[in-house]
């Protein structure tokens, strides 16, 4: 038996942990740093799982930790549709990936943003539980962090992990950032704003579909997998680019094709017989590498945003 505790735990024996955020923004880092806490210090086990291709910076990613007290089965893989605990890298990730969804009664949402609580309860829609808001972005920025560390301090905190346990952990960690991280760890906790919910007219949101395995139930004749259902043809990428485009000027541009060489996601990029044709804004993620890399001739810049 472990000598922690879980706080919550589901009908399988598990307390599960769901992390929704940007690729890029250190979720996968965050959540396999959180997993080895638990199974090494607190002498936890559990499972983990990470949603991501998204080494493509900008799209969206999650990461699901399930942790369960030694001499459970582990009889569950793949992402957490109910989580006890989530952990928005963004509050604007909250509505379109409809993050209030399938969260266990009383759950805790750990939330990046200026918000107050009671705002971000709406936006999630939550029954019960407890919010709580940290300024994860400015946190990291001051102290030359990043993001994941002051919601991952504010996690390991809810979740009952001692502090000093915690920090000696990251200190071992990355001990060159061990100054960063220690003043990005004591801001979020001092920082944070927390505020618990009972149940006030939201009704508990069932959990979201998911395709489901393939296997050979589901499988086409000879093996086939079913290209169209499992493709990226008809994904939206709007989510990670928030509105933001770059401007295009054919006029200017030479087709030289260096966009395509650092496009994150290329189809991005819309090329017609062999020449730079304009951006596909539903499947740009607005990462702007094309618009720092397409050169400035005499004509001027073909791909250009207005940061301002
Ligand atoms: S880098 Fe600029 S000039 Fe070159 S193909 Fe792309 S948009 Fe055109
Ligand atoms: S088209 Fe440009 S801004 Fe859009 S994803 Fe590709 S590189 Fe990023």
């Amino acid at each position: 038996m472990s000598a922690f505790k879980l706080p919550a735990r589901d009908e399988l024996g598990f307390c599960n942990i769901f992390l929704s955020a940007l690729g890029g923004d250190g979720a996968n880092m965050g959540g396999k740093l959180l997993f080895k806490i638990g199974c090494t210090h607190f002498g936890l086990d559990g499972g983990y799982d990470a949603r991501y291709g998204s080494e493509k910076k900008g799209t969206a990613t999650d990461v699901s930790v399930r942790f369960c007290e030694v001499g459970t089965p582990v009889r569950q893989a793949g992402p957490t549709a109910t989580p006890h605990f989530l952990v928005a890298f963004h509050d604007d990730l909250i509505a379109p990936l409809e993050l209030g969804r399938g969260l266990q009664l009383n759950a805790v949402c750990i939330v990046n943003s200026i918000k107050s609580p009671e705002e971000v309860r709406h936006l999630l829609g939550l029954h019960s539980g407890t919010i709580v808001c940290v300024d994860a972005t400015k946190i990291a920025y001051q102290s030359k962090s990043r993001m994941n560390m002051p919601l991952i301090a504010v996690l390991c905190h809810e979740l009952g992990f001692p502090d000093t346990d915690v920090t000696a952990v990251i200190k071992k960690q990355w001990p060159k950032a061990a100054e960063s991280n220690m003043a990005a760890f004591n801001a979020a906790l001092g920082g944070s704003t927390r505020e618990t919910f009972s149940s006030n007219g939201y009704p508990r949101q069932s959990p979201q579909v998911s395709r489901g395995p393939i296997g050979w139930r589901n499988m086409l004749n000879g093996g086939t997998i079913d290209a169209l259902t499992h493709c990226t043809l008809n994904r939206d990428n709007r989510i990670a680019g928030r509105g933001r485009v770059p401007k295009f000027d054919k006029g200017v541009c030479t087709s030289c094709g260096i966009c395509l060489t650092v496009c994150s996601d290329p189809g991005g990029l819309l090329w017609r017989d062999g020449r730079m044709d304009g951006i596909d804004d539903a499947f740009c993620k607005g990462c702007m590498r094309c618009v720092e890399v397409c050169p400035d001739t005499k004509k001027g810049k073909a791909l250009t945003f207005d940061y301002a």
